[in-house]
């Protein structure tokens, strides 16, 4: 029996970014007792890292925008396939969640008229991101931790403990959902600092872990970022949703080599960037398609004039979804037209005054400076793309949350599936987080206040099972003692490479099939990780705790991607390159193949790992039929474009 700290909640949010921080301000200010947890420091989440802002349709800037062309611009962004009535609340609740924020101290820049500033992004058709100059992520987090705190205060002035009904364990990583029968019992969970093991026991789990970058080479994605909430959901039975969609956002530093794949913001070319190739062309008038063809300028002229007069003009397309955007830039560079360290040009230096960039893009004028010794005031910036987003994800009710089939599990924010189809629009993610993270707190508190005293118990052996799982590293030789233990980093690498190479921003069948193979040896490897040393102070002990995250994730986004033969949004096959509108209603779910529930040590003379069975079951699921008075939105010729045949007769 591994002796160890047990606390008793009625909710754990796993995650202290915007999803999971909305979330547990939600669940404590419905009556829960509330716990959150999070891997590194309290504030530090990538939700601080974003900088161009919340898109919702305040109409602040222009007044036509509203949320039923939000709920528009979402739909073309993920081609189709979001899950539309996520679609719908969120883009019918993004403006009072931001003016929520408002209330609660976030300040905001300011239109002339006092009101909250919106400025333009990809694919979204008026003026809608309200921003903070580039660092709006970094606003949204400290309203929403001023916000925790001020409630830490309310409860102590009642109760004399600033944390009887909301406490932050920071530091601290969750490795396994807890369950008693199909329902959640709790988390089990260890300091990183120490090392120490404990207990979180809630009825109500919810998961807002942020996204998977971490298994690519080049990515925005910060240390954190290694799918651990995907890879939970999955461990507890629940399935994840079209995990093939993974955003290559199109602008990331590619020099120096330190820091390639550092997110560029998409504001740069919201508040008038120009991407051009080698040759100075401005490429992107060549890249527009079919679909988007009526929606975008033909000419620099009327893009140019766009920015002055959006209503008389169409905008231009460097602003096309991000999709569009990252594939072009891999063209002109595959095409021999690329900047001197394989990437494309972004200048916003001879569109803008100096002193206009510098208040416009801040972090933008001192990333370039600081690490590139790059002046964006008077020279180009060198771009190309980088692995950002996640679509795919757990599947959840869209009203509640809920992971399908785990009752007390829910998920919100980049982890949830569903919401952005096969592509996200910028800006979409902040509003996400908060229209979602609430949703999911209400839903998890009232979960856990109707079950009147039927409180889950987690047993012995589960907790005894987590434990022995987390410590294996420290035994890895065994029972194969001749053997050496793998190197966890190095293990990493080969991931990080091989899903770069075979499964990125262009997949082909073959190559895809090869990724399978070679996670599965680095499957059978990962098992062997061994670290040196304590429990304290050992990140090398995390990361071989990560691998098993990232390695299920790279799995489910290989198989899902091989299985779906065709391209849309954030999955682009060179062997198959339409949209085939036949796949529009077709969800792909991935779920954990029951022999490989554990991840038990090698067995000596085990067979070798099944490339093709792997640990993965992939099945098919039609998308429930789009609303009626939705489809009424659109222009019946571009629902043509989109619907497949049997929903158009419908
Ligand atoms: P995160 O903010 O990623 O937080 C995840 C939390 O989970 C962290 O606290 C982490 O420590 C914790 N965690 C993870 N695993 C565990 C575990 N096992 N145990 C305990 N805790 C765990 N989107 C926009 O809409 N607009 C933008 O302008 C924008 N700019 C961006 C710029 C950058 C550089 C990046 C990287 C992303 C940007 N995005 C933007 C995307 C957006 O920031 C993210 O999608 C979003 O912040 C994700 O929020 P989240 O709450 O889901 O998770």
């Amino acid at each position: 029996m591994t002796e160890l700290e047990r606390q008793q909640w009625d909710v754990v949010v796993v995650g202290a970014g915007g999803a999971g921080l909305r979330a547990a301000i939600e669940a404590r200010e419905a009556g829960a007792r509330t716990a959150v947890i999070c891997k590194s420091l309290f504030g530090k989440a990538h939700t601080v890292m974003a900088e161009g802002g919340i898109a919702a349709s305040m109409g602040n800037v222009n007044p036509r925008d509203n949320w039923q062309v939000h709920f528009r611009d979402t739909m073309r962004g993920g081609k189709f396939l979001n899950q539309w009535r996520m679609a719908e609340l969120h883009a019918q609740e993004a403006p009072d969640r931001v003016w929520e924020l408002e209330t609660w101290g976030a300040l905001f820049d300011r239109t002339g008229d006092g009101k909250i500033s919106q400025r333009n992004f990809g694919g979204h058709e008026y003026p809608r991101l309200a921003h903070v100059g580039d660092r709006t992520g970094l606003e949204l987090i400290r309203t929403l931790q001023q916000k925790i705190v001020s409630l830490q205060q309310e409860d102590e002035r009642e109760s004399g403990d600033y944390e009887a009904r909301l406490k932050v364990f920071q530091e601290c990583t969750v490795t396994r959902v807890l369950k008693d029968g199909d329902r959640v019992a709790g988390a089990f969970c260890y300091e990183r600092e120490s090392g120490r093991f404990f207990v979180l026991e809630a009825p109500a789990v919810v998961l807002a872990t942020g996204g998977i970058g971490k298994s690519f080479k080049v990515t925005s994605n910060s240390w954190e970022y290694t799918g651990d909430g995907h890879a939970l959901a999955l461990l507890a039975g629940a399935p994840l949703l079209n995990m093939e969609f993974v955003q290559f956002h199109p602008t990331g530093m590619v020099w120096p080599p330190s820091v390639k794949g550092i997110l560029v913001t998409e504001s740069v070319r919201g508040d008038g960037g120009v991407l051009r190739n080698s040759e100075g062309r401005r490429f992107m008038f060549d890249y527009v398609p079919d679909v988007f063809k009526e929606k975008y300028a033909e000419s620099e002229e009327e893009g140019d004039r766009w920015y002055e007069d959006p209503d008389g003009n169409r905008r231009p397309p460097e602003l096309l979804p991000r999709d569009e955007v990252a594939r072009a830039i891999n063209a002109e560079v595959k095409a021999g037209r690329g900047s001197p360290h394989g990437g494309v040009f972004l200048d916003v230096s001879t569109r803008m005054p100096a002193e206009v960039i510098r208040r416009r893009l801040p972090s933008m004028y001192h990333q370039f400076k600081e690490l590139a010794d790059v002046d964006i005031t008077a020279e180009a910036m060198e771009v190309g793309p980088t692995c950002h987003y996640v679509m795919g994800g757990i599947a959840v009710d869209s009203d509640t949350a809920a992971a399908a089939g785990v009752p007390g599990l829910y998920a919100a924010g980049e982890v949830a599936g569903g919401m952005h189809g096969s592509n996200r629009l910028g800006g979409n993610s902040l509003s996400d987080l908060l229209v979602f993270g609430r949703r999911a707190g209400l839903h998890a508190a009232e979960y856990a206040a109707d079950l009147d005293g039927r409180l889950p118990a987690v047993a012995e052996e589960q907790i005894d099972a987590a434990a022995a799982e987390a410590l294996r590293p420290f035994s890895a030789g065994a029972p194969e003692p001749d053997t050496p233990p793998e190197n966890p980093y190095t293990l990493h690498q080969e991931l990080q490479q091989t899903m770069n190479d075979l499964v990125g921003i262009i997949r082909r069948e073959a190559e895809m099939a090869q990724a399978l193979k070679r996670l599965a040896d680095l499957r059978v490897r990962a098992r062997r990780a061994g670290v040196e040393g304590h429990r304290q102070f050992n990140p090398g002990w995390h990361l071989a705790l990560d691998l098993r995250n990232m390695l299920l994730v790279s799995e489910c986004v290989a198989r899902s991607a091989l299985e779906r033969t065709e391209s849309r949004g954030g999955h682009t096959r060179e062997d198959n390159p339409a949209m085939e509108r036949e796949w529009r209603r077709i969800n792909l779910l991935c779920r954990l193949a029951d022999r490989s529930a554990s991840f038990g040590p090698v067995e000596p003379g085990a067979p070798p790992a099944d490339p093709v069975r792997g640990q993965i079951d992939l099945a098919r699921k039609t998308a429930a039929p789009i609303r009626p008075d939705l489809l009424a939105l659109f222009e019946k010729e571009e629902l043509v474009k989109y619907l497949a045949e049997e929903e158009l007769y419908e």
